[in-house]
């Protein structure tokens, strides 16, 4: 039987479909199914770090600025202070600057700076860890901020993410497996689904290192993603889309991002359509009807 069996308020409950699309960004309902899934880069099987975003108030945005202005040999916003600081071990995180993002909102900036690392987001244990780590990190480094960073000197807390951010888990084994060479030559596949044009973006799983801009072989400039990197190798009557497909962990770390994430979650959900329709299993999808549907729905696929 296909489906899908829910826990909430009201006990346990099976949801019986005839194609299941899975867009957990862990690949749960996969990896239950009893597909072969990968986890973090080769050599040792780390993830990407995870971030508790969280948001501040009472800045002071033209000192801020100013600073910023005046300090252009920073790559990342106050990123000699962090430097100085981290050598004398007194910064809260592994990061090398501040990821600051200004709001609407006069004095309110958003924060990506925490970075929780070696915990693997798609166990329980280990995830409520992270979030226990992420709030820690949160507070030390609102005190950091308040007594080191120009503008921030009246710095409160406005709220949290509900949940740590999590950049990697399980990458399903698919009917095609994306690689860094694909993004590289921006090689085109008979069975394009979505186009994307983000870099290679790895934080790097056990320091303050990583990110866009590393070293090394990067991603063209536009690159194509197919439609069987969300067909498990094996089981029928599934898709897999979002952070979940068949990928490298390096090519993986270009196409997690949200862009690309919605593509392919259109992709998967036409693809389910069409499925059911033709009493087709999605493997045997036409690819010329997804693509025609695809394009009817506004789709760019070059
Ligand atoms: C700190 C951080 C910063 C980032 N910055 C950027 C950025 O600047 N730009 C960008 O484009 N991308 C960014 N990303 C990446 C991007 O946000 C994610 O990779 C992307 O949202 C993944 O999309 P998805 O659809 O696979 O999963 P998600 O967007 O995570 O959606 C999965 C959904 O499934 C739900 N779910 C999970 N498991 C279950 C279950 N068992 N039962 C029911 N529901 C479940 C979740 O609650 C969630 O709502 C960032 C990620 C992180 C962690």
């Amino acid at each position: 039987m296909l489906g899908v069996v829910c826990a909430g308020k009201g006990g346990l409950r099976s949801v019986r479909a005839k194609v299941v699309v899975d867009c957990s960004a862990d690949g749960d309902v996969a990896h239950y199914a009893g597909v072969h899934t990968r986890q973090g880069r080769e050599s040792d099987g780390l993830s990407q770090p995870q971030t508790l975003f969280f948001r501040v108030q009472n800045v002071d945005d033209q000192a801020v600025e100013d600073y910023i202005r005046a300090h252009p040999q920073d790559f990342r916003p106050f990123a000699s202070i962090v430097a100085k600081a981290t050598a004398e071990g007194r910064f809260p995180a592994p990061r090398r600057g501040i990821g600051l993002y200004k709001t609407m909102e006069p004095g309110v900036w958003r924060i990506n700076t925490g970075r929780v690392l070696r915990r693997n987001g798609a166990d329980a244990l280990e995830l409520s860890l992270a979030e226990l780590e992420g709030r820690e990190q949160t507070v030390a480094l609102l005190d950091f901020f308040r007594n080191n960073l120009p503008g921030f000197e009246q710095v409160e807390l406005r709220d949290t993410a509900t949940q740590i951010g999590v950049r990697e888990t399980r990458r399903i084994d698919g009917a095609y497996e994306l690689t860094l060479q694909d993004l590289h030559s921006g090689r085109a596949f008979d069975d394009v689904v979505a186009l994307c044009g983000y870099p290679l973006d790895i934080h790097d799983p056990t320091g303050s290192g990583g990110g866009t801009g590393g070293e090394g072989l990067d991603a063209a400039n536009i690159y194509q993603i197919p439609y069987r990197v969300m067909l498990p190798r094996v089981h029928e009557g599934l898709l897999v889309s979002g952070r979940a497909v068949s990928a490298t962990h390096e090519a993986l770390s270009a196409i997690r991002v949200m862009p690309p994430c919605f593509a392919l979650g259109q992709a998967a959900g036409v693809a389910a359509a069409l499925s059911v329709g033709n009493r087709a299993s999605p493997r045997h999808v036409d690819y010329a009807d997804l693509r025609r549907e695809l394009l009817a729905q506004g789709a760019y696929l070059g």
